[in-house]
């Protein structure tokens, strides 16, 4: 099957009418309401693009969780690359969402237009290169994201040893899954009763990562793809999961997700970052849900490498953003979405990414 036959083939209408009866079938008996969480940015874009919600049965809640990258990081991360980016010897290269994102006083984009050196580039090896052209500036990498794009980051910073360079390094804020999903199971405010797991990051975690989080929590996992009929799968293989008691780990993705992930790029991870506590926001410090640079590879660290006075964060009054990304509360709940908050002037993270609730629901609505 080439590639335009396997995209066409899982959005398929007839096969999707047929997977939402076999739901309906299967919770037609269930009392009360399930709860069920996506932990993926992309997951997110998809059920809003596609109107899955609005398809289930109303025995199905779906939330979404804090699965998007950029509006995980907190605002004192902004703040830091703010107080990088006025050093007038140094250029940070970044993904462009992060750009966009408020910081406690300012933002990338208000630096840049106060004469700022900021570049989107679209791989963390763009940055190398950046550095390479620009031997007499320090090249800043904002690094953030999941184990989807911590061995790029990671990758890059053993290209830059290997050519030498003195000018490159990474402001890392990398997360990762599923310590979250275990903070999330045991907060007593929020009863989620299955996850749909993100598919990049399985791709490199594997299945057997969420093995201790479904033991110990008690929680049933399902890996989901992206296409409207691998989430209408994951959905009904969650749902029997919580219908019938069991809590185990399935893998709806199997064409690309694999019980041990990618060995080679967790190894690349490894050998430049070591696990850490981390702050996300909305949700606070979780430990061992971060990656730090190792102290061997400190010379890429630009923590350690390059100090700077970093002001005191400020969560913007209003914002709900950490109660969105812990699946408390709707975009619609905010008083400031779609007044004071738009895409084109957003005050919070999750209306600035392309993988965020904010920015779904303003898109495409409930
Ligand atoms: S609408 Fe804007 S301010 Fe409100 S939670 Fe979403 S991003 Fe934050």
């Amino acid at each position: 099957m080439n590639e335009l036959n396997l995209t066409t083939a899982w959005r398929d209408p007839e096969v999707a009418r047929g997977l939402l009866a076999r739901i309906e079938r299967a919770v037609a008996g269930y009392r009360g309401e399930m709860t069920l969480m996506e932990v993926c940015g992309t997951h997110t874009m998809a059920i809003y693009q596609h109107g899955i919600r609005a398809l289930l049965p109303e025995a199905i809640r779906l939330i979404s969780g804090p699965g998007c990258p950029v509006c995980v990081t907190p605002v004192d991360y902004v703040d830091h690359a703010v107080a990088l980016a006025r050093r007038p010897d140094t250029i940070i290269a970044t993904f462009g969402d992060m750009v966009r994102v408020p910081g406690s006083s300012s933002s990338l984009l208000h630096e840049q237009a106060r004469g700022a050196q900021i570049r989107v580039v679209y791989s963390p090896l763009d940055a190398v290169a950046l550095a390479a052209r620009n031997p007499d500036k320090q090249v800043v990498f904002l690094g953030v994201g999941f184990e989807t794009t911590t061995p790029t980051v990671a990758g890059a910073i053993l290209a830059a040893e290997k050519q030498g360079l003195t000018n490159f390094s990474v402001l890392g804020s990398h997360k990762t899954m599923p310590a979250p999903m275990a903070a999330l199971t045991n907060d007593p405010e929020l009863q989620v009763d299955g996850y749909l797991c993100p598919a990049h990051v399985s791709t490199i975690i594997g299945v057997n990562a969420y093995r201790p989080l479904v033991e110990q929590c008690r929680v049933p996992c399902v890996v989901t793809g992206f296409e409207p009929l691998d989430m209408l799968r994951g959905i009904e293989m969650l749902a029997r999961q919580v219908i019938e008691g069991r809590a185990e780990v399935e893998n709806e993705y199997s064409r690309v997700v694999k019980p041990d992930g990618n060995p080679k790029a967790r190894r690349i991870l490894e050998t430049v970052f070591e696990p850490c506590d981390a702050t996300w926001r909305g949700i606070g410090i979780i430990p061992d849900s971060g990656l730090k640079i190792r102290a061997e590879y400190a010379d890429y660290d630009a923590i350690r490498k390059l100090p700077v006075n970093v002001e005191k964060p400020v969560e913007h009054t209003g914002c709900q953003c950490g109660e969105i990304l812990k699946g408390k509360v709707r975009p619609g709940d905010c008083p400031l979405f779609r007044t004071a908050c738009t895409p084109e002037n957003p005050v919070g993270a999750c209306m600035v990414s392309s993988e965020g609730t904010c920015a779904a629901e303003y898109k495409y609505g409930c």
